[in-house]
């Protein structure tokens, strides 16, 4: 890591808790709190609309490849034996998510740890991590629509809420978000490509004034796409400063589809045994969800310059402290 970037990151206050100055300790504590009623009112809105929390897993035989995806930047996957047995540690829970609402619960959500070792270029983009936790649900036969409307509604009145109840924190870190509007705009990724060129995805970030769904985005085989008109039925929700907080879709549930996209993309099938299992037998059933970045989402609505300083043991990549 370069010592410039090592510097510049220690002057934004991305430290280890144990060298942060009384100052930024009070900085911490007041993310602390916003971190606790963003986690109590969300967890507490899907529950109250019948979704059940389950409990994540960090090591499995089976995880999100996160290829082919246009935002992809790992420079190493995480593989390790036990009890005799190759696992991975959970990049996303993006599998798990759909044999639960095909097999357990209709509606799930889950706080999910997710190990990307992401690439050591991104420690000062301000939004990357190598270990985030994703608040990541998935809904047994919903349409991409009803699922952008429950984000709308659910960032909306989460929004408020926190501006009434969190005021004094926000004041203090000098947030000044405001109040959202809904229902979000709708662009399609082509047409961003063709504005800005293969790097939408930075323009967008620095050019938005307001949230807005972006949509049709080549990616990963469980994104659902039509094999008429090629157009994936999949869905990001970018904010102003913060870029994308918010990945999500309609899922594939057809054997046979499933398979021709792992083999179109180098994905091994053999890593993703029970997924395909369920589909051949034909239990693997429709649904559509999305993950939320919560270390994402509190850099938006806290305003502060990087996400190593919501992270209390910052996970910055290339940069590895001992706690
Ligand atoms: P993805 O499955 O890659 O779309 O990730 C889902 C969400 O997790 C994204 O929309 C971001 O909010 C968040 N996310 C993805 N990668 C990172 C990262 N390296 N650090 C922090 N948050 C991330
Ligand atoms: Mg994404």
């Amino acid at each position: 890591m370069e010592q410039k970037t090592l510097t510049l990151l220690r002057d934004y206050g991305v430290k280890p808790l144990h060298e942060l100055s009384q100052e930024e300790l009070e900085v911490k504590r007041s993310i602390a709190r916003i971190t606790t009623y963003t986690l109590s009112f969300l967890s507490r809105y899907l529950v109250e609309r019948g979704f059940d929390w389950v409990l994540p897993v960090v090591f499995s035989k089976s995880t999100d490849p996160l290829w082919p995806d246009p935002d992809f930047s790992i420079e190493k996957r995480i593989e390790v034996e036990i009890y005799g047995e190759t696992v991975r540690s959970t990049q996303s829970m993006i599998v798990h998510k759909q044999v639960l609402v095909s097999l357990l619960s209709p509606k799930i959500f889950v706080f999910s740890p997710n190990v990307r070792i992401e690439t050591r270029k991104r420690a000062s983009t301000g939004i990357h991590a190598y270990e985030f936790t994703q608040l990541d649900f998935e809904v047994r036969g919903a349409s991409s629509s009803y699922i952008r409307s429950l984000v709308e509604d659910m960032l909306k009145s989460y929004v408020s809420s926190l501006k009434r109840e969190m005021e004094h924190e926000l004041s203090f870190l000098g947030s000044e978000l405001p109040e959202i509007m809904t229902p979000f705009k709708v662009v399609d990724s082509k047409e961003l490509e063709e504005e800005y060129g293969k790097e939408w995805q930075t323009s967008l970030r620095s050019t938005l004034k307001e949230p807005v769904w972006v949509v049709n985005i080549p990616r990963e085989f469980y994104d659902f796409e039509d094999p008429e008109t090629g157009r994936w039925d999949n869905y990001d929700l970018y904010v102003p400063r913060v870029g994308e907080i918010l990945s999500g879709a309609r899922r594939e549930y057809e054997y046979e589809k499933i398979l021709s996209k792992m083999k179109r993309d180098g994905v091994r099938p053999e890593n993703y045994r029970v997924l395909l299992d369920l589909a051949r037998e034909g239990r693997l059933l429709p649904s559509a969800g999305a993950g939320i970045g919560v270390e994402r989402l509190l850099l938006w609505v806290t305003g502060v310059r990087h996400i190593g300083i919501v992270q209390p043991f910052p996970r910055i990549p290339g940069i590895v402290f001992d706690l």
